[in-house]
């Protein structure tokens, strides 16, 4: 009796299930998008964590395109740190449509951003005409009390709002409308007085997929922080090729004691960031050599012939180098795909290769110089 009942268990618990699952439904989840976040690989440098951010975003709430949780979903998914919202203050093309109000995407997005371990920066944009164009403000507070309009003549007055609240401010790509100027985009009156009454933090060298190259001069000759961000309007996979591998959004790679936004915030006074696109790196010498000494390994010699020695070189983080040899006897270009590794040779009795990063960008027109250390 007992040997029947277990054999029947089995035939029980098959009907059961065909049971549940006949509820005329058949799921085809198997073709759903894997729900998995990116890790963006980056070993700590000189000593600091590498966080990925992008504080440069826009949402239906100005003149975007998605609702905010978009923006934490797709955060999430490319292995983001850190985000903020910069909603144009004086620009709301959608107000027709959605009540207009300056940091009702940081409210909405905030309680799914902690969800999902990503750190929110309040911010905004003030948007005045070009020249001098924007300004992103980050870490502010009730951004109520802000001007509305863009007037010309309350240029000051509205950057002062965001002053006054002690916000981290920055100059948003300079560069732009450039087609409509005589010559070029030049260091502005208005700009000088911001920067040296210390109200100016911060200048945006990469802007979504435009480098904007004479930013990044100013950047080092005044001292200002090194921003990239995406300005992104649209969704991140319509406006970037993703299936590349090296491919990222453009973003700032903020070199911070901790992953906390106290830490960014503190980072971004001190000027340790990078701008990130892609291939491409922009920002002090130092720290970029930081990012490079913390990816790029070179093993033992495993081979000699003819008096060269082989070598195998690593890049262990997701960044994107290529190398140009500078001096010494060796490969004369490499290139570091992420995480991966090459193959060089050297000429035998050398300690080291220079090579010029020539996907870096540490002024205009010049590339940080690094070491191979050969053993
Ligand atoms: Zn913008």
């Amino acid at each position: 009796m007992k040997r029947n009942l277990i054999a029947l268990l089995p035939l029980l618990t098959v009907s059961a299930i065909g049971l549940a699952q006949d509820d005329g439904m058949f799921r085809m989840n198997e073709f759903a998008k894997p729900k998995k976040r990116e890790i963006i690989n980056i070993p700590d440098a000189g000593g600091y964590q590498v966080l990925k951010v992008d504080f440069h975003m826009h949402t239906v709430f100005s003149d975007g395109h998605v609702w905010p949780n978009v923006r934490v979903q797709e955060a999430w998914q490319e292995g983001l740190d850190a985000i903020a919202y910069t909603e144009h203050v004086e620009y709301t093309p959608h107000k027709a449509d959605v009540k207009v109000e300056n940091t009702r995407s940081y409210d909405l997005a905030q309680s799914m951003a902690a969800e999902n371990n990503i750190i929110l920066v309040k911010g905004t944009e003030i948007t005045r005409k070009t020249p001098p164009g924007h300004f992103n403000a980050l870490f502010i507070g009730d951004a109520s009390g802000y001007i509305a309009d863009n007037d010309s003549s309350k240029d000051k007055e509205a950057i002062m709002k965001a002053a006054s609240q002690n916000a981290f401010i920055f100059w948003n790509h300079p560069g732009w409308q450039v087609d409509n100027i005589e010559g070029s985009y030049e260091w502005l009156d208005f700009i000088d007085e911001l920067h040296k009454e210390g109200i100016l933090g911060g200048i945006e060298v990469f802007n979504g997929l435009g480098f904007h190259k004479k930013a990044l001069d100013w950047a080092m000759d005044k001292g200002l922080t090194v921003m990239g961000t995406s300005d992104i309007h649209n969704l991140i996979a319509h406006d970037y090729d993703l299936a590349q591998d090296y491919v990222h959004r453009s973003m700032t790679l903020v070199l911070a004691k901790e992953r906390t936004a106290e830490a960014i915030r503190e980072a971004l006074e001190a000027g340790r960031t990078v701008a990130w696109s892609s291939k491409y790196l922009a920002g002090k010498e130092e720290h970029i050599k930081a990012l490079f000494d913390a990816s790029v390994t070179v093993g033992a010699s495993y081979h000699t012939k003819n008096g060269n020695n082989y070598y195998e070189i690593k890049n262990n983080s997701d960044l994107y180098f290529e190398l140009a040899l500078k001096s010494g006897d060796g490969t004369q270009k490499i290139t570091l795909y992420p995480s991966s590794s090459q193959t060089i040779t050297a000429k035998s009795g050398q300690e080291s290769l220079q090579y010029e990063l020539v996907t870096a960008y540490i002024r205009s027109d010049r590339h940080p110089v690094v070491m191979v250390n050969l053993k």
